[in-house]
């Protein structure tokens, strides 16, 4: 007998990966849209700034967004899916994301900053948690990442899949309520109750007052980083995955599911360290965290494993 040519040998498996991949293969750049001027305004509005403008995003960049998708939870694909309006990338923008609802559809908005795109995974994480402080210095100051596995990724694997959990958060409920605005809808079993008192007040026992003066990103007060050993020891033993998700509950969910998948999906350990004049003084490892293991039921149940 003759044999077949080898392609028409291959195509019955070529097909079946092409039809496997096309039932998991939706493509996240169909949300990518250039920011229309009137959500460019209430942005800059919305922060205090001005000059903002649509990124054009690079053919690198559209890859390593496809890529990324691919790394996140089914549940959180499909969040991306169904119940994301639109994805707007905005130069100019100094913190990573902003998420938004729009109440009348019932979907979200992502505002992304393009930098978490070029940006180091462990540059993005040491940048935005140094925030807090005003007098962080090259040498007295946090140092974050996700060690030596993390060093291939971007801050945008952060980004992603941090807001994508706030869009589950708003349209599958986790949290009593996400912003104020949806107070007329409360998840009144939230077991973020537990632990928080309202948004952004942890019950008694389980807040600090050192975080109750600042806001990352410049949007509030400072601390001096002379408080940082003392604020990674807090929270080490305290039920938040991270000193940003220790702000409110909203970014308590978004910051634990995040750190739970990537290191159950990626081996990857978020981890803070405060060097005081070059020398470590402090460490957070978040795997080994009050938070990873408080949390790990829920993140198994919303992840699937
Ligand atoms: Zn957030």
């Amino acid at each position: 007998m003759k044999n077949r040519p080898l392609i028409a040998a291959c195509l019955p498996i070529i097909l079946s990966m092409l039809l496997s991949s096309c039932s998991h293969g939706y493509n996240p750049l169909d949300k990518v849209k250039s920011i229309p001027r009137d959500s460019l305004v209430w942005l800059e509005s919305y922060d205090g700034a001005s000059g903002y403008k649509n990124h054009k995003l690079t053919s690198d960049e559209k890859d390593l967004i496809q890529e990324t998708f691919r790394t996140l939870p089914p549940v959180l694909q499909e969040a991306l899916e169904n119940d994301v309006y639109a994805i707007y990338f905005v130069d100019g923008m100094w913190y990573g994301a902003l998420t938004s609802r729009i109440p009348d559809l019932n979907q979200c908005i992502i505002f992304i900053n393009p930098d978490t795109l070029s940006t180091s995974l462990s540059e993005w994480l040491t940048y935005r948690d140094n925030t807090i402080f005003s007098d962080a210095s090259d040498t007295s100051c946090f140092v974050s990442g996700c060690g030596k596995k993390g060093e291939k990724y971007t801050g945008f694997l952060h980004t992603l899949t941090h807001e994508l959990a706030h869009v589950y958060d708003y349209i599958d409920r986790v949290t009593p309520y996400v912003e104020d605005g949806m107070k007329d809808n409360i998840k009144a079993d939230s077991l973020f109750y537990d632990t928080w008192k309202d948004r952004t007040q942890p019950r008694n026992g389980y807040g600090t007052s050192q975080l109750e003066q600042v806001a990352f990103y410049g949007f509030g007060g400072c601390v001096s980083s002379s408080l940082a050993a003392e604020m990674l020891g807090w929270l080490s033993s305290s039920p938040f995955s991270s000193l940003y998700g220790a702000t409110n509950w909203a970014d308590d969910f978004a910051e634990t599911l995040t750190y739970y998948w990537l290191n159950k999906k990626l081996g990857l350990d978020y981890e803070v360290t405060y060097l005081q004049n070059g020398q470590e003084t402090a460490h957070f490892t978040w795997s080994e965290s009050e938070a990873a293991k408080r949390w790990k039921p829920l993140c198994k149940e919303i992840c699937g494993k």
